[in-house]
């Protein structure tokens, strides 16, 4: 079998089509939706990432506010300034790049955002809102893997789904929105004795590791779905997954490639998110 490529680059382009469609209706309603980007010191992957939201905010008419801040910032007034943005009836979305200065409580800064503009859905709030199954926003980058899996067409009710890795911000998330479509879910991580005996009977495999080959041919059912999250670097120094693309094109019914699968989609998701939130506040006045 040779697998379909499920391109995360096509569909974030036919999304982003749509974000850009939703975000002229809302400012020509008087809603322009805005997006704060916070940047807390050089750290060089971080500068790439801020860049590319903010660019892509500009590319799809939503309004961007970048706010860079040397390292030394002081703790108070990152949230002072988040404060600021919580009340800015312009910003419908804050997100503060992480990871932040060590002198800098993360979770702190997190939990200070407004639920309603928490589009990262990274606090705890929101990851109670999964949870229970609420309105809220949900994490890009697991939102992406199911717009991912849901563009094969692959109906997940009766699925055994296994999600490789159990992070706040794409594991465990991931697993939920799997349930929430009605698929038998099971987490591993690295306390996970035989990683292959969970994945050879799994209809869908998410892998969040960040190490590559982890998921390799013989460790994957023949017509599974797989979704590589992972971002590594292979001995010649370029961007791979999780998981063995060439040998598991082989073997499964779908899967995503790295570059060009889960990444393209966790910006595209943010985008949404914050649409959303201005779509919100537009239906409430
Ligand atoms: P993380 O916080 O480091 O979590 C990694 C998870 O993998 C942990 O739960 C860990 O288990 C588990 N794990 C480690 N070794 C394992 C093994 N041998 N077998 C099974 N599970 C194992 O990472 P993350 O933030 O979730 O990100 C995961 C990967 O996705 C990284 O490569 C990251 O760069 C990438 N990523 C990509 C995007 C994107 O937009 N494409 C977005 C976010 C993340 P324990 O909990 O037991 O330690």
């Amino acid at each position: 079998m040779t697998a379909q490529l499920i391109d995360g680059t096509a569909l974030s382009k036919q999304i982003r089509a749509e974000v850009a469609q939703r975000a002229a209706a809302l400012t020509a309603r008087g809603h322009q939706p805005g997006l704060a980007v916070i940047l807390v010191g050089e750290d060089p992957a971080s500068q790439v990432y801020v860049r590319n939201k903010v660019k892509a905010c500009q590319e799809h008419g939503l309004h961007s506010v970048f706010e860079k801040y040397d390292a030394t910032l002081s703790e108070a007034d990152l949230l002072a300034r988040i404060d600021a943005l919580n009340k800015d009836s312009t910003i419908h979305g804050i997100l503060v790049q992480m990871p932040l200065p060590r002198h800098i409580d993360s979770t702190k800064v997190i939990e200070a955002i407004a639920t309603t503009k928490d589009v990262d859905g990274y606090s705890v709030l929101s990851a109670g809102e999964l949870v229970a199954g609420l309105p809220g926003f949900r994490p890009c980058t697991p939102y992406g893997c199911m717009k991912l899996i849901e563009s094969t067409g692959a109906d997940l009710r009766g699925k055994h789904a296994v999600v490789i890795g159990r992070s706040n911000t794409v594991g465990k998330p991931m697993a939920l929105l799997l349930l929430q479509a009605n698929a038998t879910v099971t987490i591993c991580h690295s306390a996970t004795p035989d990683l292959g005996y969970h994945t050879r009977q799994a209809d869908v495999i998410v892998a969040a590791v960040g190490r590559r080959n982890t998921v390799t041919a013989d460790m994957v059912k023949p017509g599974a779905i797989v979704i590589d999250v992972g971002m590594n670097r292979n001995d010649e120094g370029k961007l791979c997954g999780d998981v063995d693309f060439a040998g598991i094109s082989q073997v499964a019914s779908a899967i995503t490639p790295v570059p060009g699968g889960v990444g393209p989609m966790t910006i595209t998701m943010l985008l949404v998110n914050t649409i959303e939130s201005a779509e919100r506040v537009a239906a409430a006045q």
